[in-house]
């Protein structure tokens, strides 16, 4: 059972020390408390955990600072939609909303190599209108000689060329809760230019105590990619550690699943799960079409596969999506083969355009049939 207080409720404020004192005696039932820091109020959540079923609605109702309660029906205790729960399905960050109704992309360098590279990247999304960009420092790869990333030295001028660019979010991935530490310091250091979303990589879905850590602080919002070759639900899961150490800002990514059944492309596209996604949690949902088609593979109609199912997922209602591009993916030194062209860009967002209004058109018309 949640209980969501009036906004703007104080921890000094006597009527919340009623409040968690009456909690406090209730037999069986242990309290954890959640504040959202918003733009314009403070909102706070109290979770009983324990034999809720035996606790009145009414009662709780009626308790001192309870502005509504909900009754957790459903998994996914904090990221779940539970019956007659209106909280909210978006967050802010860095003057940017992310939330169930929102699409933004991010198009970007899987890792970044060279400062003329980001550049480049970053102009041409400036000069098409995106504020949103991904830039890859730290990489997990399958292969120990493989190309780990640039890491901590690449970030002030990753930093700085982003605030030259006015791009205001960039999603990143760590696989290590030092990655966090290197980013904070570096946004520090540059004078705090743009933002960061950090990402966690299908593979570390489940390193849980990495989730601990990153949920833990509140400073930077969090893509979570689906891992690879576990359940939704446990990769649902997964997101809700992170919730559970009282990170709210959280995006659910994607990426398609690791199958042989999904050849010919990398991994087997998955994007029939937005709307899933966004039924059973009130998270964003991002769609990553480069590591799931992971070619540059082109069918008679003339459309890039990666276009095609970009296409699929934005038609659904994906509310972010990240992809690969390169100014010259022969240099790329992680995930060539699957990087669009700097010349595609504005290709790629008009046809992101066409799908998102067919999906808002689509969304007018289940309405307006439901209402009938
Ligand atoms: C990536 O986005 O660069 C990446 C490695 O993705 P994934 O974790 O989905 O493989
Ligand atoms: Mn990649």
């Amino acid at each position: 059972m949640i209980l969501i207080l009036l906004p703007d409720t104080h921890p000094d404020n006597p009527e919340y020390k009623q409040l968690m004192t009456r909690l406090g005696s209730l037999p069986g039932i242990s309290t954890r408390v959640h504040t959202e820091a918003g733009t314009e109020q403070v909102l706070t959540e109290v979770y009983l955990i324990g034999n809720t079923k035996a606790l009145s609605f009414e009662d709780m109702q009626n308790l001192p600072c309870v502005d509504r309660v909900v009754r957790i029906s459903e998994e996914y205790r904090i990221l779940g939609r539970h019956k007659n729960d209106d909280r909210p399905t978006h967050f802010d960050y860095n003057g940017i909303r992310f939330g169930q109704d929102t699409l933004h992309i991010f198009a970007g360098l899987c890792a970044v190599d060279t400062p003329e590279h980001v550049e480049m990247m970053m102009k041409a999304l400036r000069d098409h209108g995106q504020i949103c960009t991904r830039m890859g420092a730290y990489k997990p790869r399958t292969s120990p000689y493989s190309f780990q990333g640039h890491g901590k030295t690449c970030l002030p001028y990753v930093f700085d060329l982003a605030g030259k660019y006015g791009i205001k979010v960039i999603a990143m991935e760590i696989t290590h809760e030092s990655h966090a530490d290197e980013i904070r310091e570096a946004l520090h250091q540059t004078g705090n230019p743009t933002g960061v979303m950090l990402q966690i990589g299908t593979r570390n879905t489940q390193n849980f105590e990495l989730l601990k850590i990153v949920g833990r602080q509140q400073e930077f919002p969090v893509l979570i990619k689906r891992g690879f070759g576990i359940t939704l639900d446990e990769s649902l899961n997964a997101a809700e550690y992170l919730a559970s150490e009282g990170n709210r800002k959280i995006v659910f990514g994607l990426r398609g699943m690791k199958t042989s059944m999904a050849d010919p492309h990398r991994n087997f596209v998955d994007f029939a799960h937005v709307p899933a996604v966004k039924r059973l949690t009130r998270m964003p949902v991002c769609i990553d079409p480069s590591h799931s088609v992971g070619a540059r593979t082109r069918s008679p109609d003339g459309m890039l596969d990666i276009m095609q199912v970009t296409a699929q997922g934005v038609i659904a209602g994906a509310n972010m999506v990240l992809v690969d591009f390169h100014p010259v993916p022969g240099k790329a030194l992680v995930d060539g083969p699957q990087a669009l062209l700097i010349k595609e860009l504005p290709h790629f967002l008009e046809d992101i355009r066409i799908a998102r209004a067919a999906y808002e058109q689509r969304s007018i018309l289940s309405k307006n049939y439901l209402d009938e």
